[in-house]
């Protein structure tokens, strides 16, 4: 690989930057015993990008003490180029990684640890390609973002919409996609339903109001919903090409010779671009809500946690043609959810790309193909020749 010296001769060599950012664990949970902050990592960002002359800004992610999103500019401008990545990680089963996953390990032409691919690595690599405008007078700047808790709650993302921040043109997100342009995916919801009622003799159905069949009918709802919605949405692009609703568990009542008195049903719906998150609840609501009326059970419906809107950028726009120029690429859909909603709420025409494949990621022995380094900072020197020189 190699490192040209440049103007920022102080910063390490890009294996030594990734194995730096490797070493520091930055895991976000739901779960606390496992969640992190991400402080190191971002100071560590930051030692590197304030010497090349980017103007570093460190952002709490409120709510969320120990987060924080780096927004790093270089030059000025209303337009440019934003280089995004998440700094934390997901969690690692110990026992079967074949090396430590906090030591990067080089080995069969790949570098190992957790968030190599799942994207610490980009960020070396983002710097890398950087480095070449350092010192140049950019017509349109340069930024690179970094932000929290992207793998539990997509906190740093949203508190970076809710801030208006940051200001530019276009964005690529550095996701692992084998440096393929991605323009579309689905989101996700995870959501709850929850009926109550009243336990009784089983001899008697009048003693008390059953949970269960009401769920029963709730079921019968949702799938005939799942059905309209096949029915309605479908997109060629992906690979499974309709909306998807899936039944994940339910819970409820304790002994066959009573009445149920509650039941608890937690289902995952990924909506395609161009569906409505607030809408498909909505819709769910009004078939289920007159099920618990005529029923008299008390109806709890609400998410698990925020959700991820589908998102798409259009075939047409400039910078999917700048990507799939590229690479020689056209850009595709892919099956999993990203930061991208936020940073198109925000007004900029995104993009996911980056280096390293999705199946390594969230996977024992996580790595990064030494073959991905070279193409990717070339085509990222590319997109910053075109959108900030
Ligand atoms: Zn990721």
């Amino acid at each position: 690989m190699s490192n040209s010296a440049g103007t920022t001769g102080a910063l390490p060599d890009l294996k030594s930057m990734l194995a730096r950012l490797i070493a520091q664990p930055s895991i976000s949970s739901a779960s606390p015993k496992w969640d992190h902050s991400n402080e190191a990592v971002i100071r560590t960002l930051a030692d590197w990008l304030e010497p090349m002359g980017f103007d570093v800004e460190i952002l709490d992610v409120p709510g969320a003490p120990g987060k924080y999103n780096l927004v790093a500019t270089l030059g000025q401008g209303p337009g440019g180029l934003v280089l995004s990545g998440h700094t934390d990680t997901v969690p690692f089963d110990d026992q079967r990684w074949q090396s430590d996953p906090f030591t990067l390990t080089e080995r069969d032409g790949r570098w190992y640890g957790l968030g190599t691919c799942d994207m610490k690595g980009f960020f070396p690599l983002a710097i890398e390609a950087a480095r070449e405008v350092v010192g140049v007078q950019l017509r349109q700047p340069l930024i690179i973002l970094a932000t929290a808790d992207e793998e539990s709650s997509m906190n740093g993302a949203r508190a970076l919409a809710e801030a208006g921040r940051p200001k530019a043109r276009y964005a690529v997100i550095g996701e692992p996609t084998g440096l393929r342009p991605v323009r579309m995916h689905k989101g996700i919801m995870m959501e709850r339903l929850r009926f109550d009622g009243q336990s009784g003799h089983s001899s008697n159905p009048s003693l008390g109001r059953n949970a269960l069949e009401g769920m029963h009918e709730a079921l019968t709802e949702l799938l005939a919903l799942r059905e309209q919605w096949q029915a309605k949405y479908q997109n060629p692009n992906f690979e499974v090409q309709v909306p998807t609703l899936n039944l994940g568990c339910i819970h409820g009542g304790d002994n066959p010779n009573r009445i149920c008195a509650d039941c608890e049903l937690h289902f995952d719906l990924r909506p395609l671009p161009g569906m409505d998150m607030d809408t498909l609840r909505q819709a769910i609501l009004d078939r289920i809500r007159p099920v618990a009326e005529r029923r008299s059970l008390s109806l709890l419906f609400e998410p698990l946690f925020d959700g991820v809107p589908p998102f798409e950028t259009s075939a047409d726009a400039e910078l999917v043609r700048a990507c799939e120029k590229l690479t020689g690429h056209t850009a595709h859909a892919v099956a999993f959810a990203t930061e991208a909603p936020w940073l198109q709420k925000l007004g900029l025409e995104t993009l996911v790309m980056g280096p390293g494949s999705i199946d390594q990621a969230h996977q024992p022995d996580e790595y990064l193909e030494l073959s991905q380094l070279d193409p990717t900072v070339r085509i990222l020197r590319g997109l910053i020749k075109q959108f900030c020189l």
